[in-house]
């Protein structure tokens, strides 16, 4: 049989669908996604009041009940935006379209917009995917694995410059650590920190009791025994010996190191956990079709109040 993604219905959205809508369209489609229980009719953010007086001309609503005046987008993550509506959809599907995520410039060039625009609505859409992940609890079996991102050092050219980068001095200090805590065929958390120690503090905040757990060698996993039916995997051994697997953890990392090395060049830093948490969500949700995907994004990000870090990101940090 044809795999899933290849089949005519996983393609359930496309950029051109969304450019063949007017602007007016796109902007009914915002309201529909804003305002789902109401099918489209607006909603007081303030009061929860559903008589509006429609300012149709300026694309506002103020509310009966307490006069506040609105948009489709004010207070979520959309706030204050200045891009098209139209684009903005474009934006959240050529997102989702992204297998191994989208950069910034490349999102830029398709909407035919600013960089700095690009970055801050490219951070905004990872926002509301994390969004999905926060506060999960994991049950079942689960797999974690920790990976490190970030702190590369060049060696010198001169053999006799080089250092040796296994001492502390000589590393660059940056270096971090993502830990994946996945169900077998469900949901994952990610977690980030200095390094793969935390993954047991990671473990015990978000599997539930009585779930069984598998993990690799390393020794920072041994205290697991005490609190979870835990497996070991050797990986020096090999990956899978019929009883231990930590295979779905991996696959995992293998995304974000594609992320990392195929798209972005550089993910470790401040927002290392933002494109963790958005290479989990394309982790679990790989199996959709890209218009429930974009549904997902779209709804969350409308959803969401407006984002504390990106916000205005450029009027703090010109
Ligand atoms: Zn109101």
């Amino acid at each position: 049989m044809q795999h899933f993604l290849l089949q005519s219905q996983a393609r359930s959205i496309s950029l051109k669908s969304v450019y063949r809508m007017t602007e007016d369209e796109a902007y009914q489609t915002f309201c529909a996604l804003r305002w789902p229980e109401t099918e489209g009719e607006a909603v007081c953010p303030k009061c929860g009041g559903t008589e509006t007086y429609n300012i149709t001309s300026r694309r506002r609503f103020k509310c009966v009940a307490c006069l506040h005046q609105f948009s489709a987008t004010s207070g979520t993550l959309f706030a204050s935006r200045k891009m098209a509506f139209t684009d903005l959809l474009a934006a959240i599907v050529i997102f989702v379209n992204g297998a191994k995520g989208i950069s910034a410039l490349q999102l830029s060039r398709d909407l035919d917009c600013q960089y700095k625009s690009a970055f801050v609505l490219a951070h905004k859409l990872r926002e509301a995917m994390a969004k999905e992940d926060q506060g999960r609890k994991l049950s079942g079996v689960v797999e974690t694995d920790g990976a490190y991102f970030g702190g590369y050092v060049k060696p010198a050219n001169r053999k006799e410059d080089r250092r040796d980068l296994r001492f502390t001095e000589n590393k660059s200090g940056k270096r971090q650590s993502v830990v994946v805590i996945r169900e077998r065929d469900g949901q994952s958390v990610t977690f980030v920190g200095k390094n793969e120690a935390i993954g047991l503090a990671a473990v015990k905040a978000s599997v539930v009791a009585g779930s069984v757990v598998h993990a690799d060698e390393a020794t920072h996993w041994d205290a697991l025994h005490g609190s979870y039916e835990t497996y070991r995997i050797n990986h020096s051994v090999n990956y899978s010996d019929g009883i231990a697997c930590t295979n779905q953890a991996e696959s995992f990392f293998s995304r974000l190191r594609r992320m990392e090395v195929g798209t972005h060049h550089h993910i470790a830093g401040p927002y290392l956990n933002a494109y963790a948490a958005e290479a989990s969500w394309r982790e679990d949700n790989r199996r959709m079709t890209n218009g429930n995907q974009f549904l997902t994004v779209a709804v969350s990000a409308l959803a969401s109040k407006q984002s504390r870090t990106w916000g205005g990101y450029w009027q703090r940090n010109p």
